[in-house]
C-alpha cells in the first residue's frame, strides 16, 4: 500500500461485526480463565494483554500503524516525546557507555542527554551535523553504543545526512537512532536510508491538532545486536527468567525489550485516550503535511522577497534554493520538509517584538507543528534568561522568529504577515 493509504488503513482490521473505528479500551486490566494462562503471559510464552502499563489494544493498533508507516517491525508508544528519547537510549546504554549525538537537536533532548543522562553516567559527544565522514569516524570510542540525530532539527532546521551517519555508525558496530518528528514518515522514512531506530514526538505533526502529548520508538529490525556490545539484548535477562531477546524475538528484540523491561520498570505508557486522538491525526497526516509544506514554502519565499525591502534580515527554510540544506533536503525529503520557517526581523530584538505584536492570526505559543499557524520569539520566551551574546553562541539570534505555518488559507497567513511587517 502507498503511505497515504497506510495512514488510514494500517494497524487495525476489524473482524465481522466489530467496530469500524479503533475503540478506546479504557481498561487497565484483562481477565483470564486460569492462573496458568496468565503465568504464560508473564513468562513471555504467550502473547496477550494483561496490564495497560505494558500494552493496551488501542495503543497496540496505533503502534502497528506507526511501525508500518516507518517501515519497522515493532513500535512502542510512550507518554511524550521526551520519554521516547529517554527510552531509545536507555534501552541499550548504561552507566559507562558513550553516545555520539548531532548538536542540532531539540533543546529538551539536549538537556535530557547533557544533564539527566550524563548524571546517570552515560557520556555524550556532540558533533556538528555538517561534520565530515573522516572526522565523525574519529569520535567513536570503545564504549560508544549508538549515534543520535534529527532528520530536520527543531528549531535550527538543519538536515541530517542520514546515509553518512548510518555508514559511520555501522562501521563501528553501533546503531543510528533518528528523531523524525519534523519530517514525519510521510516526508522521510529514515530506515530506508540506513537508520536502525526511529523515534518521534507524536505531539507535533502526527497528532497535528495540539491536543495529545505522546511519543513513539520504532525498531527497523535491521541491526545485528549479537556483536558483543549489547549484553542486555543478546545475553539472558534474569528479570525475565533468563530470556535472551535476540534469540526469542529475533528482529523485534530491541522493541520487545523496551516494552518488557523499560515500560515495566519506568511506566511512561501512552494513555488509550491519547492513542485514539493520535490515530485520528494520523489518518490525515499525508493531507496536512502537503499543505504545511506548500504554505511554508510560500511564507519562506515571501519573507525572502522582503530582504530587499529592508524588513527581513535572513530566512532559513530548506525548501529555498538559497538555503545551505537545499540539496540534502531534496535528497531525503523530495516532497517537502516541514512547515516550520525561521527568519530574522530587521531591527533585531526590538523589531522582532514589534512584528510579533502586529500578528493576529498567528498565535504566540511555545508549541510548533500543528494545524494552526503559531509563532515564537525565543529571545523573549524559551531563551529569555540568556544575554544576546549567549543567544548568538547557541545559534538563536535575538532577531530570530520561529514561524510554524499551519494549514489555513495561505492568503490569510500572508496578509497577517504583511500587516505585522508594517510595524517593523
Ligand atoms: C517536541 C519535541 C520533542 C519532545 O517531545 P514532547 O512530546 O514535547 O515530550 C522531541 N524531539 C523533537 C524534535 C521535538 O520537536
Amino acid at each position: 500500500m502507498h503511505i497515504n493509504t497506510k495512514c488510514i488503513q494500517s494497524g487495525y482490521t476489524p473482524a465481522n461485526g466489530e467496530p469500524r473505528v479503533v475503540p478506546i479500551v479504557q481498561s487497565t486490566t484483562y481477565k483470564y480463565e486460569s492462573s496458568d494462562a496468565m503465568g504464560d503471559l508473564f513468562d513471555l510464552k504467550a502473547e496477550g494483554f494483561f496490564y495497560t502499563r505494558l500494552a493496551n489494544p488501542t495503543v497496540d493498533a496505533v503502534e502497528k500503524k506507526i511501525a508500518d508507516l516507518e517501515g519497522g517491525v515493532i513500535a512502542v508508544m510512550t507518554s511524550s516525546g521526551q520519554a521516547a528519547s529517554t527510552f531509545s537510549i536507555l534501552n541499550i546504554c548504561k552507566a559507562g557507555d558513550h553516545v555520539i549525538c548531532s548538536s542540532a537537536i531539540y533543546g529538551g533532548t539536549f538537556n535530557l542527554f547533557n544533564k539527566t543522562l550524563r548524571d546517570l553516567g552515560i557520556d555524550f559527544t556532540f558533533v556538528s551535523p555538517y561534520i565530515s565522514e573522516e572526522d565523525l569516524n574519529k569520535e567513536f570510542k570503545e564504549n560508544t553504543r549508538c549515534v543520535f540525530g534529527e532528520t530536520i532539527s527543531n528549531p535550527s532546521l538543519d538536515v541530517l545526512d542520514i546515509e553518512m551517519f548510518a555508514r559511520c555508525a555501522h562501521a563501528h558496530g553501533v546503531p543510528l537512532i533518528v528523531d523524525n518528528t519534523f519530517a514525519t514518515p510521510v516526508n522521510c522514512r529514515p530506515i530506508e536510508f540506513g537508520a536502525d531506530i526511529v523515534m518521534h514526538s507524536t505531539t507535533k505533526y502526527m497528532d497535528g491538532h495540539a491536543c495529545a502529548l505522546g511519543g513513539v520508538v520504532v525498531d527497523s529490525g535491521n541491526f545485528n545486536w549479537n556483536n558483543g556490545k549489547y549484553p542486555m539484548l543478546a545475553e539472558p535477562d534474569e528479570s525475565y527468567h533468563g530470556v535472551i531477546y535476540t534469540e526469542h524475538f529475533g528482529k523485534a528484540a530491541y522493541g520487545v525489550k523496551m516494552r518488557t523491561h523499560l515500560m515495566r520498570d519506568i511506566g511512561a505508557m501512552q494513555s488509550p485516550q491519547n492513542a485514539f486522538l493520535l490515530n485520528l491525526g494520523l489518518e490525515t497526516l499525508f493531507l496536512r503535511m502537503e499543505r504545511h509544506c506548500a504554505n511554508a514554502q510560500a511564507v519562506a519565499e515571501f519573507m525572502e522577497s522582503q530582504i530587499a525591502a529592508g524588513k527581513v534580515s535572513w530566512v532559513n527554510y530548506p525548501g529555498l534554493q538559497s538555503n545551505k540544506n537545499y540539496e540534502l533536503a531534496k535528497k531525503y525529503m523530495p516532497n517537502g520538509s516541514c512547515g516550520v520557517v525561521s527568519f530574522g526581523i530587521a531591527g533585531g530584538r526590538a523589531g522582532a517584538v514589534r512584528f510579533m505584536e502586529g500578528l493576529k492570526l498567528a498565535a504566540i505559543v511555545t508549541h510548533v507543528a500543528d494545524a494552526r499557524t503559531c509563532v515564537l520569539h525565543p529571545a523573549s520566551a524559551t531563551h529569555r534568561q540568556m544575554t544576546d551574546a549567549e543567544l548568538e553562541a547557541c545559534g538563536v539570534t535575538p532577531d530570530l522568529v520561529r514561524f510554524s505555518v499551519g494549514i489555513e488559507y495561505i492568503g490569510d497567513i500572508l496578509d497577517d504577515i504583511k500587516r505585522a511587517l508594517e510595524n517593523v
